[in-house]
């Protein structure tokens, strides 16, 4: 595999957070689970509720969504909206950074729900 490049960003499997997070190797206050997903409260929130939607396989950004089968992506869309529902969220933002140009930090696939007041962009 070729080298990626530093604007793309890249985390192998054992270095990555959230892998070691849905290994248990990492600490996080899960809220929700489901097979092949899990959702965290967000380590530094940026609104009233912000959690983090992951699955648990390492898919380094969302241009590689297409990794996921036609019913793992059915089941992480219908994940995140029972992720909100259950955190009793009626109303909320879901977004997604793409690639290192676009604020992502983290490079395993998530999904930020952002519920209530907005604090800031987040990084
Ligand atoms: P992104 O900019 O989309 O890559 O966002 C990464 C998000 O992961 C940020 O909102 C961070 O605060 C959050 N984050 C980083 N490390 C952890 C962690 N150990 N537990 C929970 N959230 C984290
Ligand atoms: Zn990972």
């Amino acid at each position: 595999m070729a080298a990626p490049s530093a604007r793309r960003g890249f985390s192998l499997p054992e270095d990555c957070i959230f892998c070691k997070i849905v290994r248990g190797d990492a600490p996080a206050n899960i809220v929700n689970r489901a097979e092949g997903f899990v959702a965290i409260e967000d380590i530094a929130p940026k609104a009233d509720v912000h959690l983090l939607v992951i699955p648990e396989r390492h898919i380094e950004t969302f241009r590689d969504v297409g990794e996921l089968s036609e019913s793992e992506a059915k089941r992480m869309l219908d994940f995140v909206a029972e992720t909100a529902r259950k955190a009793g969220l009626d109303e909320y933002r879901l977004m997604i950074f793409v690639g290192a140009g676009a604020g992502q930090t983290v490079f395993h696939l998530h999904w930020h729900i952002l519920g209530g007041v907005i604090h800031g962009m987040p990084r």
